[in-house]
């Protein structure tokens, strides 16, 4: 449906513009019109004349406008366990804190939410997910409330909503108390699904049904999501192929490594799309590219729990769908999905066998926008900025001391320090404006989680 000619009109003007459509379109000097929530028009020099109904006019001066940033992979709630078991590996490192995270309830996940959604749309996201696979007994409606969070802050938002049914009793990672049974846990999801999913064009919420990771959820669980999503037309996500201690647990308990397990799952397909990728062979590789199975690829984190560098170059050149995530804070404190494009590009280049080649800063900007709307199956809407798209987009700035003399805005973004963001705009809807959030008060949300983490840190003492 196009805007009506009566839709009221936003236009940006003076700014380079890196629109990341088909053929990397850029401008040096450029307008964008956005018209109610689409994009009707984006080009070289100034908007045409003549415009009826425009509202607002924004001199981009000194500024590049880029499609927002959409984030494939966090866990909000772990924005009050930041900081802790900071020099673990990804089993040690759960284990430490799985019996923390057992004990939050319904107002630490608002909290935790706010404080990790405030971070991401301060920074340049429009498009947020949360992966939420911790539900005690008795903890309240914590999807609601996440999903609450998200919409008071204005942002797109996919609830990737997860389960956990493999404790220690039965193999797994997570403790007893942590987990729900597989009928729980599946009929919750249903639930979930039902009453929140959108699925229209210009959706704010969606649902995708999520099991945490194949050691932490039976085989059942997993072949029993899959039926469930595909009965509800909703995306599948999960962790997989993130450490070599996972590969050895696929093995042990499967007698394959997990993408095989994954297949045997029917957790392949062109609906599904998993974080971390790290640990893949030629073959797994294939297998993504084949099925167009998507991948989130979280570098800080793989850093912080050194678990390895993902083969995302080999991705990209086989075809498989690649997005950025941020993944959890508390293997990845800052929360910023901006600072993520220049530690896929330095990351990637560390791999020895790509070094430079590994990936440049258009490639770097095209995951965490383009690559991100593709794997979480909304690239028709968001992701690049073309006519007829929704209108979210970012105005990064560039004429400061961080960014003014470095030669190329692309670069600037990717390679330089954080930029800060004059304007985001979701369906055109303001969100931030010089740097603040305009639908929520960061100070206040700083406070709230600081006293959520100190609740929560207390209750696991006393647990
Ligand atoms: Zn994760």
């Amino acid at each position: 449906m196009a805007a009506s000619a009566a839709a009221p009109r936003i236009v940006i003007e003076n700014c380079s513009i890196a629109t990341v459509d088909a053929d990397d379109t850029e401008y040096a000097s450029g307008h964008i019109v956005v018209a109610g929530n689409r994009i009707e028009s984006v080009g070289p020099g100034r908007a045409p004349e003549n415009l009826e109904n425009v509202v607002r006019r924004v001199d981009g001066t000194g500024h590049l406008a880029t499609p927002g940033l959409v984030n494939t992979h966090h866990h909000f709630y772990q924005w009050i366990t930041r900081g802790l078991a900071t020099d673990h590996n990804l089993f040690d490192w759960l284990v430490a804190l799985y019996p923390t995270w057992a004990r939050i309830d319904e107002q630490m996940a608002y909290s935790a939410a706010q404080g990790s959604l405030a971070m991401m749309a301060r920074g340049g996201v429009t498009t947020a997910m949360d992966h939420h696979y911790v539900f005690p007994k008795g903890s309240g409606d914590l999807s609601g409330a996440i999903i609450r969070a998200a919409s008071e802050m204005g942002v797109r938002f996919t609830l990737a909503r997860g389960s956990m049914d493999r404790s220690e009793k039965d193999g797994g990672l997570p403790p007893d108390f942590a987990v729900e049974t597989l009928e729980g846990a599946l009929a919750a999801t249903e639930e979930t699904i039902d009453a929140h999913h959108d699925a229209s064009f210009d959706a704010m919420t969606q649902i995708a049904v999520a099991p945490c990771s194949p050691f932490s959820v039976s085989t059942e669980l997993l072949k029993q999501g899959a039926e469930l999503a595909r009965r509800k037309g909703v995306r599948l996500h999960t962790h997989g192929s993130e450490t070599v201690e996972e590969e050895k647990f696929c093995h042990e308990l499967f007698g394959m490594g997990p993408t095989d397990y994954f297949e045997s799952t029917g957790w392949l397909g062109e609906d599904v799309w998993m974080a971390h990728c790290v640990h893949m062979n030629d073959s797994d590789i294939e297998a993504f590219a084949r099925t167009k199975t998507g991948v989130a690829h979280c570098p800080s984190s793989n850093a912080r729990l050194a678990a390895g560098i993902a083969r995302v170059p080999d991705m990209l050149k086989a075809g498989v769908p690649v997005g950025l995530g941020v993944d959890g804070t508390a293997s990845n404190e800052s929360g910023e999905l901006h600072t993520e494009l220049r530690n896929a590009l330095l990351v990637n280049r560390l791999n020895p066998v790509h070094r430079e080649a590994a990936l440049n800063a258009r490639q770097a900007l095209r995951l965490g926008t383009y690559g991100g709307a593709r794997v979480l199956g909304r690239a028709s809407q968001i992701g690049s900025l073309e006519p007829g798209k929704l209108a979210d987009l970012v105005l990064w700035k560039l004429d400061t001391l961080a960014h003014a003399s470095i030669a190329d805005p692309v670069a600037a973004l990717v390679l330089g320090a954080a930029a800060p963001v004059t304007l985001s705009l979701v369906g055109g809807e303001p969100v931030v404006e010089n740097g603040r959030l305009l639908r929520a008060d960061e100070d206040a949300i700083a406070r709230s989680t600081r006293d959520e983490a100190q609740r929560l840190a207390r209750i696991a003492a006393q647990a």
